[in-house]
């Protein structure tokens, strides 16, 4: 077995966990954006959200919900961020599909992406592209 999150699940790896289920398990970030930074993660290996089967996101889902709520109530964050680095182009370096789920605090100096304008036509051209019919 060589993937890290793997192992942490197998408890190969320690891990500070926040939550565990009979399909999921949530544990700190070991390097947090803030205090509380919790990655939710499928027992099962899948690499990312396209490979992971409905009824598994949706548990992952539940649990990042209850950890959302368990920072507004514990920690009593105003707000939090979810994310997925889906595939090593957004960013992803483990390639177990996880959740963060990131405390925010008010001015904690963290700056959302970046953003761009559309071009002429480019909104329609990606929009015929991309639509779910
Ligand atoms: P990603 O870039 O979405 O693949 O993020 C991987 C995350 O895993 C990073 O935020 C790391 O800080 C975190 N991480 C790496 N090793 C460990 C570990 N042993 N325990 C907890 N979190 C870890
Ligand atoms: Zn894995």
């Amino acid at each position: 077995m060589s993937c890290l999150f793997c192992k942490i699940i197998a408890g190969q790896i320690p891990s500070y966990k926040v939550y565990e289920d009979e399909s999921t398990l949530a544990f700190l970030d070991i390097n947090p954006v803030n205090p509380g930074h919790t990655l939710v993660v499928p027992k099962k290996h899948f690499t990312n959200i396209e490979e992971a089967d409905e009824p598994t996101v949706c548990q992952i889902i539940k649990i990042v919900k209850k950890i959302g709520l368990s920072f507004k109530k514990n920690l009593a964050t105003p707000g939090y961020n979810l994310a997925v680095n889906n595939d090593p182009a957004a960013g992803q370096i483990v390639p177990h599909l996880h959740f963060h789920v990131m405390p925010r605090l008010l001015n904690d100096g963290l700056r959302p992406w970046p953003q761009k304008k559309y071009q002429a036509n480019q909104a329609e051209e990606v929009l015929n592209k991309i639509k779910i019919k």
